[in-house]
């Protein structure tokens, strides 16, 4: 049986069933060979599959809804948990400002260096498996270069934006420009604003003004050839098609093809459009459905390796910070 119609005729969820088999009780040795078939093994062995590429997770978070310490350690031990078994060598996490105030998000200095503080706790319980994205915000200059420094010296390798301001904003242009400087990628949350999370929804339709869309990225990308960006999780539920033309002639933005949408193609679409150099692993903390949806993809094995492991690699050796 083919990969498609392995996916096609079990479905998905029953495949991350398989994995999930795995994760809960059982010993991944054990639970890893498949029953074979009128004594034949089983042609397609999808944990097998899985556990042949190791990966890089370039988009996963701690507890976004929680400040404690104490409570982040035991999510990051989930997390660890999930790395082990999906053989993700590197976590790349972060922890940005998703607080609303009053329906506004979340701008000040006190909250994202409370939620720096959080990934540097993480990351010097856990130094061999977990690194971090410092988050911060750009309208607050001085600030945010100081807070840059201060988790790039403790061994942060990119940065993280959310919702608080457009990447074409010019208050980045300093900001890009230290990142140039650094070798380092910027990521930050975008949507289409044609679909989120599987509806699809009128323009500007409930989301905070300064949400990063795809033309932002172009925007920015094309004022500064020489810096990296990291468009978010094509996955997440926005219209995946309309992002990857957009962004198909700006050769430095990358996306991460994490998110919780795995409709069928969209790997396949994503690499016909910006090739196999700009696609990056990332769970979003989705693994069955992150992981799912380039096993069941058409790329090569060498696309695979890019995809899950070398592309984002090669991003993080420009700053020195690359995994082997
Ligand atoms: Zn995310």
């Amino acid at each position: 049986m083919d990969r498609r119609k392995f996916f096609a005729s079990t479905g998905l969820s029953a495949a991350g069933l398989l994995v999930s088999k795995s994760l809960f009780g059982f010993d991944p040795q054990s639970s890893r060979a498949q029953p074979a078939v009128n004594g034949q093994p089983p042609k397609y062995d999808i944990v097998r599959e899985m556990l042949k590429y190791p990966k890089i997770d370039a988009h996963v978070h701690c507890d976004l809804g929680n400040g404690n310490l104490e409570a982040q350690k035991k999510f990051a031990e989930i997390l660890l948990d999930y790395a082990e078994r999906f053989n993700i060598r590197k976590l790349v996490l972060s922890k940005p400002v998703t607080r609303l105030i009053k329906g506004i998000p979340d701008a000040s200095p006190e909250a994202f260096i409370e939620h720096n503080n959080i990934i540097l706790g993480l990351m010097k319980l856990h130094p061999d498996r977990i690194t971090g994205s410092f988050t911060f915000n750009p309208i607050h200059l001085k600030a945010s270069l100081e807070e840059i420094k201060r988790c790039v010296d403790q061994g942060m390798v990119g940065a993280k934006t959310y919702y608080q301001t457009k990447i074409s904003d010019p208050s980045f242009y300093p900001i890009v420009e230290k990142m140039i400087d650094l070798k380092m990628i910027i990521h930050t949350h975008a949507e289409t604003q044609l679909g989120v999370g599987g509806y699809r929804m009128k323009y500007n339709g409930n989301k905070p003004k300064n949400v990063s869309i795809p033309e932002d990225f172009v925007a920015i990308a094309a004022r500064y050839p020489e810096a990296m960006f990291q468009h978010a999780h094509i996955g997440g539920g926005g219209d995946w098609e309309y992002m990857c033309k957009a962004l198909k002639n700006s050769p430095n933005v990358y996306v991460d093809t994490s998110g919780s949408n795995n409709e069928e193609h969209m790997i396949d679409f994503a690499l016909e459009q910006l090739g196999e150099d700009r696609l990056l692993f990332g769970s979003d903390n989705c693994y069955y459905q992150s992981v799912g949806k380039v096993l069941a993809s058409n790329l090569t094995e060498v696309q695979r390796k890019k995809l899950f492991f070398d592309n984002f690699n090669n991003i993080l050796k420009k700053g020195g910070n690359h995994v082997d």
